[in-house]
């Protein structure tokens, strides 16, 4: 399989290493970043004149509509245009809608899992797009991946996506506020992450990334919150997610407040470059609104 990565950044610089360890051939392009270990082209239409399946790892819908435009005319007839990135539900419609005009298939394929999953082929992908097209990309999926779910037609993946992050930005504030609000009733926070882990009140958030250092397994806030995950990303998906609520006018009071908390978190007090789950010590900080 010939497959070409367009978007070599801390993301799709490691994914495309697991290709190529995998034993696939890969041709990259990226107009600033230059990793290790993947060889590049100096103009995009060669990385893809020939590959089988061309991935897409960018940072937006506007900048990936710009590189579709780009690569659609100069991809082989046939091959699979396989758009990782996290976008709007719209942009990846268009986007699938082109590459179809163009001869070609596309699947808008989300991940979770962030740089580790990346670099460890542990990733989860929300696909949408035709299902001879998922089955072409399958084997790559598992590769960079643990799991791949086909959600249904053009923009399923990323409907999948933001729906999944909408909650997991909820249940990082709930669960930041909990710890905040146990620490002022003096409530142990071991003894909080003890009960509430195997309790109703069990999260993702809770259980497996714990926003307070040294409880629970290793995670962001052990590490003086380095991202993992940064707030700016979380801060971009929740917006994301507001604005298909808004196109299909779907009532999302918690995701809403979710989103001003975090443009709040990074425009404000200029912490994009932390991890989202550093929303911790900024509760804590804050006096009660
Ligand atoms: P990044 O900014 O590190 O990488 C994006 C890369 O795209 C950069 O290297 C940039 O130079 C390149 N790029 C920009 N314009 C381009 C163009 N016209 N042609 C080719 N390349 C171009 O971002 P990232 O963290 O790798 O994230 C990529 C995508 O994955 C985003 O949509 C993000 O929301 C999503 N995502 C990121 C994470 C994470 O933890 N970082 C987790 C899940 C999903």
């Amino acid at each position: 399989m010939k497959i070409a990565f367009i978007g070599l950044g801390n993301m799709g610089a490691p994914m495309a290493r697991c290709l190529i360890a995998a034993g696939h051939e890969v041709m990259g392009f990226d107009p600033i970043a230059t990793p290790d270990g993947v060889p590049c082209c100096a103009r995009v239409q060669d990385a893809v004149a020939d590959a089988n399946v061309v991935i897409t790892m960018l940072p937006s819908g506007d900048i990936l509509r710009a590189v579709a435009d780009d690569i659609h005319p100069a991809m082989t007839q046939g091959a699979v245009h396989l758009d990782c990135s996290t976008v709007d539900v719209q942009s990846a419609r268009d986007v699938a809608q082109a590459a179809e005009a163009a001869g070609l298939s596309a699947i808008d394929a989300p991940v979770s899992g962030g740089m580790g999953g990346a670099t460890n082929g542990t990733l989860t992908f929300m696909a949408g797009g035709p299902v001879a097209a998922f089955e072409t990309v399958q084997p790559m999926f598992d590769i960079m991946g643990q799991k791949a779910v086909h959600c249904g037609e053009a923009g399923a993946g990323q409907a999948a996506k933001i729906c999944n992050n909408m909650i997991l930005g909820a249940t990082m504030i709930a669960t930041c506020e909990a710890f905040s609000l146990a620490d002022k009733l003096g409530l142990d926070r071991q003894s909080m992450f003890d009960v509430v882990s195997t309790s109703s009140g069990y999260s993702w958030s809770m259980n497996a990334y714990c926003p307070a250092p040294g409880i629970g397994p290793n995670s962001p806030a052990d590490n003086a919150y380095t991202p993992g995950f940064s707030a700016a990303l979380m801060l971009k998906d929740l917006r994301l997610s507001q604005q298909a609520a808004e196109a299909v006018d779907a009532d999302t009071p918690m995701g809403a407040r979710a989103t001003q908390l975090y443009a709040d978190f990074v425009e404000l007090h200029g912490m994009g470059g932390m991890d989202f789950s550093a929303m911790l010590p900024h509760l804590m900080d804050k006096p009660r609104s």
